[in-house]
């Protein structure tokens, strides 16, 4: 049984299937479409792993999760495009870590490029840099889609499809669990919980002492305005602050030809919180009730107050890509919807930087899966079928 409908979930229990064709595979998931969340609420970016950590699970997932996910988009129709990125110096100050992103991007075994302003404008005429990396497997594509097919490919192979299904009890059973959802029970040998920005709680209910929080940081976007969108060919990235794991207001032409400028990230007020407004007095007092988030707050203050700010202001949001574009202007930009991502954070205030599954008998819970994880689906899927015995 898969708690979770979004692409993790679904790319597991699709896994699942092929590998284990004999197995009943059930995907619970609470709202009425799959990949309602995280995954339709998102970049679009099939990453190519040039950030993370040489070893860790990010870097050997997201690169073959690269792969992986462009194949399994041009073997289903789902339209993908492998148009590479820029990571932009903006100034001296920044060349060092550009550098070092060049060496993690080698080590991590990807064909990168540094670049002089010159050759980078080859690529993005509008671009104004000390020096750049190129990318070239970087792509976008359209997660939502991808979901969309998984759900397809299960269906025919079988699978217990059951959408409107919130997970909220689990009864331990001598083998196995009974699990109560809005729309009936399930009982299930095997619990594999994908549940994004609730799955510390899932977990929870599982009986399992969850070693993380989940703490929501929306990623709010705005949009160049269709006139505008041609200062842009295919992606512009900031080189990173390595203190978060979050990438930097980006440029990001969509897989439909718009142009996405962001995200940010602040301090979502509900776990589904995608604007302000939204409030969950719940999910606000599990959040504030935490000490790791007072000290992540306290180590971060400005960095969190300075989101906030930009948060409110088209004209800082403006200001953040016009570092990377100088043509860009506050006049050309629309708000675009935003995204939460799911965050697990340590009750000592650190962010858990890598993926993070957790086990237990007939359990299986993956309680930090932020980006690459859409990228990686494809082989989360398969290492966490890896960690359930035959
Ligand atoms: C702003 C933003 C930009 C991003 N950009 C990128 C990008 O460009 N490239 C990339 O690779 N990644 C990106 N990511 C990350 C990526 O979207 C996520 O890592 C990925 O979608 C996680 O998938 P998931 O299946 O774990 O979570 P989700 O898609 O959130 O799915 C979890 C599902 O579980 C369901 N659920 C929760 N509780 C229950 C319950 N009790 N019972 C039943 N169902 C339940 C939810 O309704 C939800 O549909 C981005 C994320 C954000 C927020």
């Amino acid at each position: 049984m898969v708690v979770g409908g979004g692409i993790v979930g679904l790319a597991t229990a699709h896994r699942l299937l092929t590998e284990r064709p004999g197995a009943t595979v059930t995907v619970l998931e609470k709202e009425s479409c799959w990949g309602a969340h995280q995954t339709r609420h998102n970049s679009g970016v099939i990453h190519a792993g040039v950030y993370y950590t040489p070893g860790s699970l990010k870097a050997r997932l997201c690169r073959d999760g690269n792969a992986s996910m462009i194949r399994f988009c041009r073997d289903h129709g789902i339209a993908v495009d492998v148009c590479g990125k820029l990571i932009v110096a903006a100034s001296e100050a920044e060349l060092p870590r550009l550098k070092a992103l060049y060496q993690r991007a080698v080590a991590n075994g990807l064909t990168v490029q540094l670049l002089d302003p010159a050759q980078a404008r080859e690529y993005e005429p509008h671009v104004r840099c000390v020096a750049a990396l190129h990318v070239a497997s970087t792509a976008i594509t359209d997660f939502g889609a991808v979901c969309d097919t998984l759900a397809r490919l299960l269906q025919e192979a079988g699978a217990r499809l059951w959408l409107r299904a919130r997970a909220y009890r689990f009864v331990p059973r001598s083998h196995g669990l009974v699990v109560e959802t809005t729309a009936g029970e399930v009982t299930a040998d095997v619990l594999i919980n994908c549940a994004g920005l609730h799955s510390d709680r899932v977990a929870r209910l599982a009986g399992l002492r969850p070693p993380v929080k989940i703490i929501p940081f929306r990623g709010e976007y705005h949009q160049l305005v269709p006139a505008r969108r041609y200062l842009v060919r295919n992606l512009i990235y900031p080189v990173p602050d390595p203190q978060f794991p979050f990438l930097g207001v980006h440029l990001t032409r969509m897989i439909d030809g718009s142009v996405h400028v962001g995200p940010n990230a602040v301090l979502a007020l509900a776990r589904e919180g995608y604007r302000w407004s939204t409030v969950r007095p719940g999910d606000l007092t599990d959040a504030v009730g935490y000490p790791g988030l007072w000290r992540l707050a306290r180590r971060h203050l400005r960095y969190g107050a300075a989101e906030v700010r930009r948060s409110w202001s088209r004209r800082r949001f403006a200001a953040s890509v016009a570092r990377l574009v100088p043509a860009i202007e506050p006049a050309d930009l629309q708000p675009a919807g935003s995204g939460v991502r799911a965050q697990a954070v340590r009750p000592d205030g650190t962010l858990v930087d890598d993926f993070l599954v957790v086990t237990a008998p007939g359990q299986v819970h993956v309680l930090n899966a932020p980006s690459p994880a859409a990228t990686s689906a494809l082989e989360i899927a398969r290492y966490l079928v890896n960690l359930i015995p035959t």
